[in-house]
């Protein structure tokens, strides 16, 4: 309720920014879906901060297109001069097929550049479905008692109430981007046995090969290595970090044609970085890095750590709009707490 009261007031002092102070924002989300006709279940859109109603979306973009231009990532990135209109840019994280079927088509509409981060073992194998989805999955079909052991300990869980359904969504969600990918892969092995006698998990709902190879052809579309398998970087080992920085740039290479020259990190939050992922991204010839921290583009942004507003679907218009206008006051308020 606060939180509603604080945006409410943000969005109100912000608005002066929209004409007199321009900024320039790169903006990113992850997977769209309809909330109004698929069987989500208001579990899942209290859960998971990545799944954004499209309709939502839409309302998003149109707002900006009032006051906004979008510009594609390099223009964004590349532009020296202070700007006289905001600057947006759009990106998408991950490689979900609703980027596609609903990201790129409203992109469309409002002739919006979009920047495609894809993640690549998702795409190459359906069976590999991402940790969150997983998670996302069990906690929305089950509603018995789910024990397993971790790798820290036994886990117990009665999903029958969703209480438990939100311990298990973050508890586990912390633990695994907390694991290397060794420790990963073995949790979700895990996960999947323990999960075996209750539910059937579907293949994961990302793009195949096929579809990258159709949607480079878009002219407003663009595709920027978010590595192989989705990593904590920082918990990867040498050999490890070097493969997933560019291994996820050939396949997407080969598969688009395209050549890929950004890079946004997995999680995208500085505590999973440590100071060797900014230099391995460098190594490979990457020409820039994304990050999840808030902030405006500006002349002092490292090239290797720029920021991005990761819009979170359980925010409002309301707040979406306080968070784009005032990102610099609240990412201020955030670091002082
Ligand atoms: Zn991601």
């Amino acid at each position: 309720m606060l939180k509603r009261i604080f945006d409410r007031i943000i969005s109100k002092l912000a608005v002066v920014r929209k004409s007199i102070f321009p900024k320039k924002i790169i903006l990113n989300f992850h997977n769209l879906k309809d909330f109004r006709s698929a069987d989500f279940g208001d579990v899942c859109t209290d859960l998971c901060g990545d799944v954004l109603d499209v309709g939502l979306f839409e309302e998003e973009m149109k707002w900006l297109n009032t006051f906004a231009d979008f510009v594609s990532l390099n223009t964004l990135l590349n532009e020296e001069t202070k700007p006289k209109k905001w600057l947006v840019a759009v990106t998408f994280d991950d490689g979900y097929a609703s980027s596609l079927s609903y990201g790129l088509r409203i992109c469309e509409k409002f002739d919006i550049p979009m920047y495609w981060f894809v993640a690549t073992q998702f795409v190459i194998d359906p069976r590999s479905l991402p940790w969150w989805d997983i998670l996302l999955h069990i906690a929305k079909e089950m509603d018995s008692l789910l024990e397993f052991d971790g790798l820290q300990g036994h886990y117990s869980f009665n999903l029958k109430y969703r209480s438990e359904k939100l311990r298990f969504f973050y508890l586990l969600s912390n633990e695994f981007k907390n694991l290397p990918p060794s420790g990963r892969d073995e949790l979700v092995e895990n996960l999947r046995e323990a999960v075996k006698p209750y539910l059937d998990l579907p293949e994961n709902e990302m793009v195949r090969p096929s579809d990258i190879a159709n949607a480079s052809r878009s002219p407003l579309l663009q595709l920027g290595a978010h590595s192989h398998s989705h990593p904590n970087l920082a918990l990867c080992s040498d050999r490890e970090l070097e493969r997933e920085v560019k291994e996820g740039r050939r396949l997407l290479q080969e598969w688009s044609g395209q050549e890929v020259t950004l890079f946004a990190y997995p999680f995208g939050k500085r505590k999973y970085l440590d100071p060797r992922c900014p230099q391995a991204v460098l190594d490979a010839g990457f020409q820039a890095a994304l990050t999840s921290e808030m902030g405006y583009i500006n002349r002092n942004c490292d090239n290797f750590m720029i920021p991005r507003l990761c819009v979170d679907g359980r925010w409002d218009l309301t707040t979406f709009q306080a968070r784009v206008l005032a990102t610099d006051i609240i990412s201020h308020i955030k670091s002082n707490r």
